[in-house]
């Protein structure tokens, strides 16, 4: 049975592996967002275009990744969908019944975070609820029947969400920014705003998604009281073969009296994070990227290794740190049970520490 399918699987791996290798409009959602602020008063400069109009990343001289060590990578991708992994994470269903509950209580709703799976984290805060990176497809790729394995099912079914006031996207990448996803949001419930980069409200409004506001670094818009910043990282972008870096990528923070959240999306370290501390910081809670750190030739610009991600929280001066976008999907080479490992030790051996270096189970929600 399963020789029978490895032809057709291996051909469209390799076609995924080729995708993989390889003027906004404003709708305000009935008075609710003011519109995005932007330019002059920013704290952060907004980010660079090249000569082609490729948006760019802060440092200029990052390395380039040779082919040899991409073709590399890709093949054994394509022979890893063969083998079974071990070491996910831990799945504890969660039927959504509190958090539902938590939304409903407009005058002392409790901060909470549940981590979904990947980059997905469901946070309440400030009386708002908000989703960053959604992800519910079982294959992050541009064709439904290739792409990278799931290990994990989703913490919580789309059904059993709280109304979802926002969305937080980091960037154009499959695992990142799921069409199926964001459609399914937007019809469960049409207020629900989508922030994106600049540059990627386009890709939704073709999709029929037209609650979205663009921002560039440095932008904020404010939504029921909370301000909600676009912010630099080190990261690129890229959906087919003709629009590498075309749309901007950003990690977002959430602000308000309460409670600061920030969400590093996709990134490589970079000294951004130690400005954004400066300017944005202490946060409450920072969602950090700990996994897709091996091969580190090919992942090192643009991804994040455990002992990277605590130092990241560090320079953010967050109180705590939550650990995502690893265990998930199938997409590089560490071993699966590696990142929170090596993520709480160096935490510990930092003034993190292990109570405040959290690794959630997918569904697991905690309050902060
Ligand atoms: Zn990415």
């Amino acid at each position: 049975m399963i020789k029978k399918h490895q032809p057709r699987r291996l051909a469209s791996l390799c076609l995924l592996s080729v995708f993989a290798l390889t003027l906004p409009t404003y709708v305000s959602a009935e008075g609710q967002v003011n519109m995005p602020s932007k330019g002059k008063n920013a704290l952060f400069s907004p980010a660079g275009q090249d000569a082609k109009n490729r948006y760019t990343n802060i440092a200029d001289n990052l390395p380039s990744v040779s082919g040899k060590v991409r073709a590399k990578f890709f093949l054994g991708r394509i022979a890893s969908t063969f083998s079974g992994r071990s070491g996910a994470p831990n799945l504890v269903p969660n039927d959504g019944a509190l958090l539902r509950e938590n939304a409903k209580n407009t005058t002392s709703t409790q901060p909470t975070v549940t981590w979904v799976g990947h980059a997905t984290m469901l946070v309440q805060m400030e009386h708002v609820t908000f989703l960053t990176d959604p992800i519910w497809s079982n294959k992050p790729s541009p064709v439904p029947f290739a792409g990278p394995k799931r290990f994990v099912k989703p913490g919580i079914s789309l059904e059993n969400l709280p109304p979802i006031d926002f969305v937080l996207i980091s960037h154009n990448h499959y695992d990142h920014l799921d069409l199926p996803t964001l459609r399914d949001l937007a019809k469960l419930n049409a207020e629900t705003i989508f922030f994106v980069p600049e540059g990627n409200g386009k890709l939704l409004r073709k999709n029929g998604i037209e609650q979205v506001q663009e921002l560039n670094w440095g932008d904020t818009a404010s939504y029921k009281g909370t301000t909600i910043h676009c912010l630099p990282t080190q990261h690129w972008s890229k959906r087919s073969l003709t629009d590498t870096r075309k749309a901007l990528w950003s990690s977002w923070a959430v602000t308000g009296p309460e409670r600061r959240f920030y969400f590093a999306g996709d990134t490589g370290y970079f000294a951004g994070f130690k400005e954004i501390g400066e300017k944005l910081g202490p946060f409450d809670l920072a969602a950090v990227p700990i996994g897709a750190y091996e091969p580190t030739a090919m992942m090192k610009v643009s991804h994040m290794d455990p002992e990277e991600a605590v130092q990241a929280a560090l320079d953010l001066q967050a109180n705590t740190a939550v650990a995502m976008h690893f265990g998930t999907f199938d997409l590089s080479e560490e071993p699966l049970a590696e990142p929170p490992l090596r993520f709480k030790a160096a935490a510990e051996a930092t003034g993190l520490g292990v109570n405040n270096s959290w690794v959630l189970d997918v569904g697991e929600t905690r309050q902060f």
